[in-house]
């Protein structure tokens, strides 16, 4: 069986992460989405459970994704799950370095896990979820960068504020 993880913070969930899973559950057998319980990123907006509930939403209907939660390293969670890839999207030259530095970093810790990179639709290249969240906040519409329920969440979430 080829497992694929897609890991992120997801906070939240965007037309562009679909656009990956996707083409990504065409690929694989199985896809793990992981969502990072972020240590670092103590500014979600969203819950981890928030998160991993909206993911669970969208991807209902998609039978071979299952959304995680992970912390720690993701080549042993990688590992512990028997996946064979881990999966990443690459909007624009600007995502490269980064991705490029983890890729090979985790191919230096697991070298039996390959990473793969995968774009998204044209018009998804410039989403990213803290562009929506900011979005979001100044009031402007959301509605044709992420599902429906997220941004009914986002107008409950930012309401409550
Ligand atoms: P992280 O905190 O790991 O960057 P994100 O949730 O922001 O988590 O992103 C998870 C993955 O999805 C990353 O590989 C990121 O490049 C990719 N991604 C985010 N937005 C898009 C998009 N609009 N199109 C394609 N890939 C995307």
């Amino acid at each position: 069986m080829r497992r694929a993880i897609y890991p992120g913070s997801f906070d939240p969930i965007t037309n562009g992460h679909v656009d990956v899973i996707c083409r990504a559950s065409r690929l694989f057998d199985e896809l793990i989405v992981a969502v990072a319980s972020n240590e670092q990123k103590k500014t979600s907006l969203f819950s981890f459970s928030e998160r991993v509930d909206l993911i669970e939403q969208v991807c209902r209907d998609a039978r071979n994704v299952v959304v995680m939660h992970f912390d720690g390293l993701l080549v042993d969670f990688a590992r512990q799950r028997e996946a064979s890839a881990i999966l990443r999207g690459l909007r624009a030259v600007s995502d490269f370095e980064f991705e490029f530095q983890m890729a090979l970093m985790n191919r230096k810790m697991e070298p039996g896990i390959e990473t793969v990179f995968l774009m998204p639709r044209e018009e998804y290249t410039y989403l990213s979820s803290s562009l929506i969240k900011e979005i979001a906040r100044l009031g402007g519409p959301v509605e044709a960068f992420v599902p429906s329920c997220v941004a009914k969440a986002l107008e409950a979430k930012l309401r409550a504020k």
